[in-house]
C-alpha cells in the first residue's frame, strides 16, 4: 500500500515537472521536482527490500554511479546529443536485459507474460542497436549520408514478418522456446540497425527524438514485465513525450514521419551539390565592423559551429556593445539547430541571453527584409538556400531561415564545408553574402576588440 502509494506521488511528480519543462523560464524547477519524484520512486522500491538484494543495488548503484560520472565530467557539450543517443540506448539495452532475465530461470510463463517480455525484447533491443548506429552517425564514425543497399525494402518487410511470426511462437509456448527468444534477440537488434542506417543526416534529429521515445516505451515494457508501475508511468511518459518533441522536430523540418523513416528505403538522391551562381566574397574583421556600427537591425543565427568555438560568451559580449550603441538585436533560432533539440537555446541562456531576444524562426522570416545585418555564426543548414530553392536537394522543403532577404549577410566559419547534411549551400555565393573566415571564437573577438578600440 505504502509502495503503490510512493509509485503515485512519483507519478504526479514527474507529470508536473513535465509541464513545467514547457517553457525555459520554469524548466529548471521542473528537471528538479522529477528528479525529486524519481528519488520517492527509487527510496519506496529499496524500502520494499525483497524485490532485490541491498547487495546487488549497491553493486550495480556503485559501478553507475563511476561510469556515469566520467562519461559526463569528460563529455564537451557539442557531444551531449551523442551522449543522450548513447543513454537511449542503454535504456533500450536494458529493457532487452530485463525481459530476458525474468525469462531465464522462470518456470512458469504465461503467455500474457510472455508478450511482454517480447515487446520490452523487441523495442529495447531495436533502441539499442538504433541509438549506436545513431551515435555512429553523429560521432562520424559512420558517414551522415543514407546507407542503403539493394532490395532493402525487401529484406525489411521479411524481418518484420519474421519478428512478428516469432513473436507468436514464442508467446504461445514460451518455455519451450528458448531458441525462439534468441531469435527474436538477434531481429530486433538488425531491426534497430536497418531503422536507422538509411536516415541521412539532415532527418538525425527527428531519429535522436523517436528513439528517446523507444527507449521509454521500452521502459514501459519492461516496467509490465517487472509489474512495476512506476516503470511503467514513467517509460510512457518518456515515450509521449519523446513523440510529441518527435512531431515538432518534423514539424520544423517540414517532414512526415513516415517519409523520414521510409523514403531511405527505396533508392538514394544522387545529387547532393546544387547550381550556384555568383562568386564567394570574404571580408575581415575590420570591414565587418564598419558596417555592424552603422546598423540599426541586427539578427543573430547561432548554429552548431557556434557551439564547437564556444563562443557564445563573446557573443553576447558583442551584442550588449552593439545594444548599446543602439541597435535592435535579436536571435533568430531554428528548431533543428545544433545537434539536440534546444541546443542553442541551452548555449544562449549559458551566456546570459534573455529569452525575450529568442525568435523562432516562423516569427522572424517576415521581417527579414528589414534587417540590417544577418550573423550567421556556425550555422550551415538552418540557413542552406536549396533547401527552399533546389527541388532536387535532399534537404527541399526543410524551413529555413531566410538570411538571404537580409540587407546583408555575414558568415561566420572557418571554411566553405558543408554542414551536416553534406550539401553546398548557395547562401555563401549571393551578392549580399560576404563569408568572415576563421574560428567563430577567434572572429567575434576581434569584432569585440574593434568596437572597443
Ligand atoms: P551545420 O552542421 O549545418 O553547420 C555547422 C557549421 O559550423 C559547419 O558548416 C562548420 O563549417 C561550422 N563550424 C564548425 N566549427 C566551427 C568553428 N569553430 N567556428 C566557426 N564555424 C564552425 O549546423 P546547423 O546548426 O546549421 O544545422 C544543424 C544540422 O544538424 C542540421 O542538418 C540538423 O538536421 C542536424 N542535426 C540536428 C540535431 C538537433 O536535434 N538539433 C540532431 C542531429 C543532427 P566550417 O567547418 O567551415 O567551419
Amino acid at each position: 500500500m505504502i509502495l503503490e502509494f510512493s509509485y503515485l506521488t512519483s507519478a504526479i511528480f514527474f507529470i508536473v515537472g513535465l509541464k513545467l519543462m514547457n517553457s525555459p523560464l520554469t524548466a529548471r524547477r521542473g528537471n528538479l521536482i522529477s528528479s525529486i519524484g524519481m528519488l520517492i520512486a527509487v527510496i519506496a522500491t529499496l524500502w520494499h527490500r525483497d524485490i532485490l538484494s541491498f547487495s546487488w543495488i549497491f553493486a550495480g548503484l556503485s559501478m553507475g554511479t563511476v561510469i556515469g560520472a566520467i562519461i559526463a565530467y569528460r563529455v564537451p557539450m557539442t557531444a551531449m546529443p551523442e551522449m543522450v543517443a548513447l543513454l537511449n540506448g542503454f535504456g533500450g539495452l536494458s529493457s532487452l536485459l530485463v525481459g530476458w532475465s525474468v525469462y531465464h530461470g522462470n518456470l512458469h510463463i504465461s503467455s500474457y507474460e510472455a508478450f511482454t517480455i517480447y515487446l520490452s525484447i523487441l523495442i529495447g533491443g531495436a533502441t539499442f542497436s538504433g541509438s549506436m548506429i545513431a551515435w555512429g552517425k553523429l560521432h562520424e564514425v559512420l558517414s551522415g549520408k543514407p546507407l542503403l543497399f539493394r532490395g532493402q525494402q525487401i529484406v525489411n518487410i521479411l524481418l518484420i514478418s519474421s519478428l512478428l511470426v516469432l513473436g507468436f511462437l514464442y508467446c504461445t509456448a514460451p518455455l519451450e522456446n528458448y531458441g525462439t527468444l534468441f531469435a527474436i534477440i538477434s531481429l530486433s537488434l538488425l531491426l534497430g540497425v536497418f531503422m536507422v542506417l538509411p536516415i541521412g543526416g539532415a532527418d538525425m534529429p527527428v531519429v535522436i527524438s523517436l528513439l528517446n521515445s523507444y527507449s521509454g516505451m521500452a521502459a514501459s515494457a519492461a516496467g509490465f514485465v517487472l509489474k512495476n508501475n512506476v516503470l511503467i508511468v514513467s517509460g510512457a511518459l518518456v515515450g509521449a513525450s519523446g513523440i510529441i518533441l518527435t512531431q515538432v522536430m518534423c514539424k520544423a523540418m517540414n517532414r512526415s514521419l513516415f517519409h523520414v523513416l521510409f523514403s531511405g528505403f527505396g533508392s538514394v538522391k544522387k545529387k547532393v551539390t546544387s547550381q550556384v551562381i555568383g562568386e564567394i566574397k570574404s571580408l575581415v574583421a575590420k570591414d565587418a565592423y564598419h558596417v555592424l556600427e552603422a546598423a540599426k537591425s541586427i539578427v543573430v543565427v547561432p548554429g552548431y559551429g557556434l557551439a564547437v568555438a564556444q563562443a557564445q560568451h563573446l557573443l553576447k559580449e558583442l551584442t550588449a556593445i552593439l545594444e548599446k550603441r543602439g541597435a535592435d538585436v535579436t536571435y533568430a533560432i531554428h528548431s533543428v539547430a545544433g545537434r539536440m533539440p534546444g541546443h542553442m537555446n541551452v548555449l544562449l541562456a549559458e551566456a546570459g541571453v534573455p529569452y525575450e531576444q529568442l525568435i523562432e524562426m516562423e516569427a522572424i522570416n517576415p521581417r527579414m527584409e528589414q534587417v540590417d545585418v544577418c550573423l550567421v555564426i556556425g550555422a550551415n543548414d538552418v540557413v542552406n538556400l536549396s533547401a527552399r530553392d533546389d527541388t532536387s536537394s535532399s534537404i527541399y522543403g526543410m524551413p529555413i531561415i531566410e538570411v538571404d532577404r537580409a540587407k546583408h549577410v555575414f558568415i561566420l566559419k572557418r571554411s566553405t564545408a558543408f554542414g551536416f547534411a553534406g550539401i553546398e549551400n548557395p547562401l555563401f555565393f549571393k551578392e549580399n553574402s560576404s563569408m568572415i573566415f576563421g574560428d567563430a571564437k577567434q572572429t567575434l573577438q576581434s569584432l569585440v576588440a574593434e568596437f572597443k578600440s
